[in-house]
């Protein structure tokens, strides 16, 4: 889709690309796999996409990165679609404080990961959608090809291997769980899954034009409904609370929108019945998240006045 109604936010994002160009000090990229690794931390594009399908953006703003966590939110949301409430039996919805890969609350908390968007809330909820799908990452991958009009998306094979050549801690979070009988599926089965999943390679706009749906409080694309006017609220509710890692608090404090990020140095957001927006620049702080994502995300509600509040 491409830019043929109002760029109303256009001129806002270009004084934000030239402010990050001035800006120094973007953290360093993701260094847990090789292929994050090698990302230049400077690199930078951000995208809005409007209600109606419109995109537009500034720098490298078409340009395909690993979307890694980001996709937490779209499996979240077609499980959410499938099952509803039950989910929340198998997963909560309070922000961690701890690391996205974190293991300490689960024991004692009985194998329930605190939310959906922590690696072992998210190996609950992609288990649970493999379940009733039979394939998980292909179903999120269908969805963002159709939501994003990109029928060139697809998985990243090298970054795929390399997750699951590095992915002890995420194969210890779902043993952990099953233990639990928190796991319905094959531990290697789920892991393939989730690997695949945070695999996916997107833009900008693809991730802006995806999340079109949680600014239309449950309505895809097409127009048709995936999730009701409340389960909407509550993804975004989710992300506000626990979207950025252990940062979640300070990116409310100072953006004020639904977010998410993923290590791969993208970040969405979610202006409700307004736009959607994602950021990308490789370079992470301590706490995984895009420092000068949150730094570009923290202008746009600043300069524009929207926010949830
Ligand atoms: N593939 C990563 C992992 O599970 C996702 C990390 C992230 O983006 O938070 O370790």
């Amino acid at each position: 889709m491409t830019t043929t109604s109002s760029l109303t936010f256009l001129p806002v994002l270009e004084r934000i690309a030239e402010e990050m160009e001035r800006t120094p000090g973007r953290g360093r990229a993701a260094d847990y796999i090789p292929a994050l690794a090698a990302c230049d931390p400077r690199r930078f594009g951000m995208a809005v996409a409007e209600l109606d399908g419109t995109v537009y953006g500034v720098g490298e703003w078409r340009e395909p990165f690993s979307a890694q966590s980001i996709t937490k939110v779209f499996t979240l949301a077609l499980d959410l679609a499938r099952e509803g409430d039950e989910l929340w039996e198998h997963v909560g919805r309070e922000p961690s404080g701890n690391p996205f890969n974190s293991l300490v609350q689960l024991e004692y908390e009985n194998g329930i990961p605190r939310n959906p968007f922590i690696n072992a809330g998210a190996l609950v909820v992609t288990d649970r959608l493999q379940t009733r799908t039979g394939d998980a990452a292909g179903e999120l991958l269908a969805f963002l090809r159709s939501e994003s009009g990109n029928a060139s998306l697809d998985f990243d094979k090298e970054v795929a291997a390399s997750e699951t050549a590095h992915g002890d801690r995420n194969a210890a979070l779902a043993h952990f769980m099953a233990s639990y009988g928190n796991i319905d599926n094959d531990i290697p089965v789920l892991l393939d899954q989730y690997f695949r999943q945070c695999s996916i390679a997107a833009s900008c706009a693809d991730l802006a034009l995806a999340t079109g749906f949680l600014a239309r409080h449950g309505i895809r694309a097409d127009g048709s409904r995936l999730l009701t006017r409340s389960q909407a609220k509550q993804v975004n509710a989710v992300m506000l609370t626990c979207g950025t890692y252990d940062a979640a608090g300070d990116f409310a404090y100072r953006v004020g929108l639904p977010g998410k990020s993923g290590v791969g140095g993208g970040i969405i957001a979610v202006v409700p019945g307004r736009c959607t927006l994602c950021v990308w620049s490789p370079g992470l702080d301590e706490r995984g998240n895009s420092v000068a994502g949150v730094a570009a995300l923290d202008r746009f509600t600043t300069l524009t006045g929207l926010s949830v509040f």
